[in-house]
């Protein structure tokens, strides 16, 4: 199969589709790769790097979309890609249709077959190719924590891991899933004194078994939240209710029992952020302060650690692409009804139920 990979265009976006190691395992499979010119920049890669991978590299993204059979990207495409796709092409990248009336009209239009990763399942129920994003932002919520902390940036002065005879800085995760889990392994790493809290009690027993007593465990309840948060230097809030905004757990009350300078991180901003006081926030200028509060809110988090975050895409994403290039999209989805799950328009038709309803299509 011909697949391609192009530079990405969002505003701010540094990711890239393919990395020259995924492209030298698609060349290795037999398949041919097209390449734009400078799409891997972002993470560190050269046209030079994808040239010796085997990728033969083309000036623009319009070579890409004219011959490639299928275009692997990150970011849903933008208007003027998605004016490029064709018909039959196979276009496999996150696309996040629900919210996008705009986008799934464009999408239909084009007749292409049009597989999101966001909505690839596995066999636990789980969403694989969010979940390196999840523990990317888990991980980099902690070190945008302790540098919010910092005097400088209005925090109170903590560092999270203390020194031998001053105690360690308190942290408090609301929601002990990916971003939960990774936001605890990271401060428990540093030596901070974690709590996590969860609503679900399965949740709670499995980070106990496997915190023990690196981190403390607590049920998710009005009381207890007040208590902890109250208490925190550093707040990750972490909660998912799939298919649903966040719910508002951190009232603007709540920020006055606080201590002046603690520092609020809301990764489950995305979904509207489960404090108040929380407004989206861009890597240009990630924190504001309300009530003497340091919000952190930044809607992408993944996108400033590219390199980091596009290895562990590509990581989940490069096995489906292989399968795909391989036995042809029809067959990879009948041998696999995970990948299946993933497939969200095909030939001017909406085939996921809930984008279909949202926007009123027939499935
Ligand atoms: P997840 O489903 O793995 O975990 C969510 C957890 O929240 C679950 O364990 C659930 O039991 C718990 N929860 C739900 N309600 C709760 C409550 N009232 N109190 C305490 N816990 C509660 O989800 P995840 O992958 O960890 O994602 C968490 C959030 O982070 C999502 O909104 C996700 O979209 C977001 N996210 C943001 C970024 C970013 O860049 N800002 C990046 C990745 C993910």
């Amino acid at each position: 199969m011909l697949v391609g990979t192009v530079r990405e265009i969002k505003t701010h976006e540094y990711r890239v589709g393919l990395t020259p190691e995924s492209v030298h395992e698609l060349v290795t499979h037999g398949h041919d790769v097209l390449v734009e010119s400078g799409a891997g920049l972002g993470i560190g890669a050269t046209d030079e790097d994808y040239r010796k991978a085997g990728a033969q590299v083309v000036p623009t993204a319009g070579e890409v979309f004219e011959r490639a059979e299928m275009v692997v990207k990150v970011k849903e495409p933008q208007p003027v890609e998605r004016a490029m796709l064709r018909k039959d092409q196979i276009l496999y990248t996150y696309l996040h249709l629900a919210p996008d009336a705009e986008q799934t009209a464009d999408l239909v239009k084009s007749g292409a077959t049009c597989i999101a990763y966001e909505t690839v399942t596995d066999a636990h129920g789980g969403l694989p190719l969010l979940k390196p994003m999840s523990q990317v932002a888990g991980r980099m919520s902690i070190q945008a924590g302790a540098t919010a902390l910092e005097k400088a940036h209005g925090g109170r002065g903590v560092l999270l891991g203390g020194v031998p005879g001053v105690l360690p800085a308190r942290v408090t995760v609301i929601g002990g899933g990916v971003v939960g889990f990774n936001a605890a392994q990271m401060a428990a790493g540093l030596g901070a004194d974690v709590t996590i809290l969860d609503r679900n009690p399965e949740v709670l027993e499995k980070l106990g078994t496997y915190f023990e007593a690196r981190a403390k465990t607590r049920f998710s309840n009005k009381a207890n939240l007040a208590d902890c948060v109250a208490q925190a230097d550093l707040v990750i809030g972490a909660v998912l209710i799939p298919g649903a905004a966040a719910p508002k757990l951190v009232s603007r009350e709540m920020l006055g029992t606080m201590k002046q300078g603690a520092v609020l991180v809301d990764v489950a901003i995305d979904q509207g952020g489960c404090f108040e006081t929380s407004v989206p926030t861009t890597h240009a200028e990630p924190t504001y302060i309300v009530d003497g509060i340091v919000h952190y809110c930044v809607a992408n988090m993944p996108g400033a650690v590219a390199r980091t975050s596009t290895y562990a895409l590509n990581n989940v994403t490069l096995p489906h692409a292989l399968r795909i290039a391989d036995l042809g999209w029809k067959e990879a989805m009948r041998r696999d009804s995970h990948l299946l799950e993933g497939l969200n328009v095909w030939n001017g038709q909406v085939t996921c139920a809930p984008v279909a309803q949202e926007h009123g299509y027939e499935v």
